[in-house]
């Protein structure tokens, strides 16, 4: 569990002992930064709707992302980087904790990296990892508005450049739109899902048109349009108007760079599942001290037995909601060609552990009532967005459908693998 003096992450006390030094630092950095803000500002901070500003400045000052979210090989001269699941799950929980924004802001930096990392480019590599140092966060840039989860179709197009591009560099010229973007706002290096067009050479096997590459939202050529929600998160839509695009940019090609979309989806819908555990820990202490301090009829709120019986059951589901997910991480810190277990773990665990999250809000909002819509809770935020979860990075029917193509592998096909440690 992620935590020593109970089940629950508890801000006060948390000092996991199995991470090293440096880890544990940066975890109590996270929680002391969050709570030296107070709760007041966050709330209203998330009701402004403003971009979360001081939090990607902390996450610069203290190279947060830039050491959980660097792999070893491109640490420099750091050995606090690696990429580790376990730590990055601890991570995820803590700012699932405190707010949605934060959280995602992560999240869709570990998404943008997914094609980064995954690819032979070099330099798009050691300029990811110079960039992280930096404070930078990154961008995914795989929906578009029309498509939804077809990402088959794609009408970011890449055109061969002209001759005196090519002179200068510049192998082809990105146009398109992409939508639900979250933090194309500012991400020095979004990763984009596009198609070669008319003009380009290609292999004659199905797929060989995809392509992915990086574009800096800082260019001229990038134009932001919009937040398509109303919130803290910034989930953009962009549009590339013939955007330069040179090698050092390709990331992949062909069906590699389809691989690599659905590979880095894999990787980071996982987060979902602590993201969703950080908000129902904390809307659980919340729905529980107003219980307990309410007297109702000369009792408190925390004596009336349904009362007892949700506390009892959200309390459980949470618990469950994090064995489930420390299981996956173990499947997915051990995959490997040979063993591809995670692959039935990391659907259930995002689909359901997701799911479970909100049956907890649920519960806990039976028991909280009135107080869950007041604007000074964290309660409220965390009721209104806790269904995304479930919703986003594929919906619950796309996750089970995996589940399903793997199972009955996995109960009928049985195979033996080494012991798996914590
Ligand atoms: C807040 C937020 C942040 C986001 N951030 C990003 C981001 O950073 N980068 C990014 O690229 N995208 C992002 N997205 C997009 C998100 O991942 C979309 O949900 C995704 O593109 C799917 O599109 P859709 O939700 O419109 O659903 P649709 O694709 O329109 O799906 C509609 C319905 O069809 C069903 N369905 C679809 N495919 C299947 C299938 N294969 N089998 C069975 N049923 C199916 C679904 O279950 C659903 O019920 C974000 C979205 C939101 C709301």
């Amino acid at each position: 569990m992620t935590d020593v003096d109970g089940l629950l992450f508890n801000p006060r006390t948390y000092d996991p002992q199995y991470f090293d030094e440096p880890t544990r630092r940066l975890l109590r950095a996270t929680i002391d930064f969050f709570e030296g803000q107070g709760k007041h500002k966050l709330v209203t901070e998330e009701m402004g709707a403003g971009w979360p500003t001081e939090f990607v400045d902390f996450v610069k000052r203290e190279k947060l992302f830039a050491t959980f979210l660097t792999p070893a090989a491109y640490g420099g001269d750091d050995p606090a980087k690696r990429w580790d699941g376990a730590r990055n799950h601890a991570l995820s929980e803590i700012l699932g904790f405190y707010g949605m924004a934060y959280w995602y802001t992560e999240q869709v930096t570990i998404l943008g990296l997914g094609p980064i990392w995954q690819s032979a480019n070099e330099k798009a590599k050691l300029r990811a990892a110079a960039d992280l140092d930096d404070g930078q966060v990154m961008a995914f840039g795989l929906s578009e508005r029309a498509h939804g989860a077809d990402v088959y179709q794609t009408d970011m197009i890449l055109t061969p450049a002209d001759e005196a591009d090519q002179a200068r560099g510049i192998r082809y010229r990105a146009n398109g739109t992409k939508y639900y973007i979250g933090n194309g706002n500012v991400a020095s290096m979004v990763s984009v899902f596009g198609k070669f067009g008319e003009g380009a050479e290609l292999g004659e096997e199905a797929g060989a048109n995809y392509a992915f590459f990086v574009a800096d939202s800082r260019r001229p050529e990038y134009e932001l349009i919009d937040n398509v929600v109303h919130m803290q998160l910034y989930v953009s839509t962009f549009a590339l108007h013939n955007y330069p695009v040179r090698d050092e940019d390709i990331l992949h090609t062909g069906v590699e760079a389809f691989a690599a979309a659905l590979n880095t989806v894999n990787v980071g819908k996982f987060n979902l599942c602590s993201g969703a555990i950080g908000m129902s820990e904390h809307s659980f202490y919340e729905a529980i001290t107003h219980a307990d301090n309410r007297i109702l009829y000369g009792n408190r709120v925390t004596d009336f037995s349904h009362v007892r019986a949700n506390f009892v059951e959200a309390y459980a589901r949470i618990l469950a909601m994090k064995l489930f997910s420390q299981r996956s991480v173990d499947y997915f810190r051990s995959a490997s060609l040979e063993d591809r277990r995670y692959l039935l773990f990391n659907p259930l665990t995002k689909s359901k552990v997701t799911m479970e999250g909100e049956r907890v809000i649920n519960l806990l909002h039976d028991v909280i009532a009135a107080k869950g819509y007041e604007k000074y809770t964290m309660f409220r935020h965390f009721a209104n967005i806790i269904g995304a979860y479930p919703r986003l990075e594929g919906t619950v029917h796309v996750n089970v459908g995996l589940v399903l193509k793997f199972m009955p592998n996995y109960m009928l096909n049985p195979a033996e693998y080494p012991e798996i440690g914590t």
